[in-house]
């Protein structure tokens, strides 16, 4: 049976992280000595296939695997090939850095997976070593090659903008989307920084991102899709496009239709709400798969009207999450 929350929204996208951990460390994302889960707290991937099963018959369409950095969780393709059979789920995606996809991508192809976002913070060697702790963006960039090469039928590259950093890039990001026929989506910083830097001085708001792309090139909005994090716009003479979202300055929660769940197995209702559901003793005990689906429609039934209220409650951000155990 189709589920809501309180508020009439149906979860109809499910984010998993399939792992906390990464092979990178984004000054953004991971603390500077992160603690990980043991392996034997981490889902193992029947598990994750029940709880998507369930979901499914409760709503849920379409998954995106994320972490961490999911393409370090070995055979990933055997996970993908697993959720494929899901009766009633149609679109199977994954966000990543993209330096192991030159090797990995075929295989995934092959084995469903429909989309693939890859997160690409600075279009400077120098600058994307040091915001990624070492990262080499040659890899990134045959990361996005081998994406292309193997025909996903959605590629799409995230930019984390932070003021004084790397928000003299946008115009270039802008002209990768531009050249290549790509979406660019530009992120707003959100505070789920494991290093806890942020402040909202250095968040350039999606409406900064548009009006300075506006200065090269001529574009146009799209009519928003139901439910979608980003408001895209497409070139007037050019093929790719570019994105915003505005997950602080303007958060899209009346229609939001996302759940997460944790590699731990928490099913975590909001990026910014710091409640969640365990549901690793149910997976791990004797629960039936009636008793697992009325868990999960409770946990759905507790999720909150949105960002603003949930932050009004946040006093201070000190206890917020850092985004790899989230998945983004
Ligand atoms: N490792 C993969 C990657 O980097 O794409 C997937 C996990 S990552 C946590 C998911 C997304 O969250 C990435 O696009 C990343 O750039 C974004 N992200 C991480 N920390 C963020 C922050 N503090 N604010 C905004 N976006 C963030
Ligand atoms: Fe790793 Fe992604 Fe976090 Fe960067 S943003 S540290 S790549 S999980």
């Amino acid at each position: 049976m189709v589920i809501a929350d309180s508020f009439g929204r149906i979860p109809r996208k499910l984010r998993v992280s399939v792992t906390d951990r990464c092979n990178l460390r984004c000054e953004f994302c991971m603390p500077n000595s992160p603690v990980w889960l043991p392996p034997d707290e981490i889902l193992t991937y029947e598990e994750i296939l029940r709880v998507i099963s369930t979901c499914a018959k409760m709503g849920v369409q379409k998954i995106r695997l994320s972490g961490g950095e999911p393409l370090i969780r070995r055979d990933l393709d055997r996970l993908v090939r697993m959720l494929k059979d899901v009766p009633g789920i149609s679109f199977i995606g994954m966000t990543t850095n993209g330096l192991l996809l030159p090797e990995k991508a075929a295989a995934l192809k092959e084995a469903g997976l429909d989309g693939v976002t890859i997160s690409l913070h600075s279009l400077d060697p120098n600058r994307y070593r040091d915001i990624t702790g070492g990262g080499r963006i040659e890899n990134v960039l045959a990361g996005i090659e081998a994406a292309k090469e193997n025909g996903f039928r959605v590629l799409k590259i995230n930019s984390v903008i932070q003021r004084g950093f790397n928000d003299d890039e946008i115009l270039d990001l802008a002209s990768l989307a531009f050249n290549n026929d790509l979406t660019v989506r530009f992120i707003e910083f959100m505070p789920f920084d494991g290093q806890k830097y942020w402040s909202m001085e250095r968040v350039v708001s999606g409406d900064e991102v548009i009006e300075k792309i506006r200065t090269r090139y001529k574009i146009l909005p799209l009519p928003r899709e139901p439910s979608s994090t980003a408001r895209v716009y497409k070139f007037v003479h050019g093929m790719g496009e570019v994105g915003i979202i505005t997950s602080i300055t303007e958060p899209f929660c009346s229609d939001c239709d996302r759940i997460r769940l944790a590699a731990n197995g928490k099913i975590l209702t909001c990026l910014f709400d710091r409640s969640s559901y365990d549901l690793m003793p149910l997976l791990r005990g004797t629960a039936t798969d009636e008793e697992l689906s009325d868990f999960i429609s409770y946990a759905v039934s507790k999720k909150a009207p949105g960002v603003r209220t949930l932050l009004q409650h946040c006093n201070s951000l000190e206890h917020v999450r850092a985004m790899h155990t989230i998945g983004g």
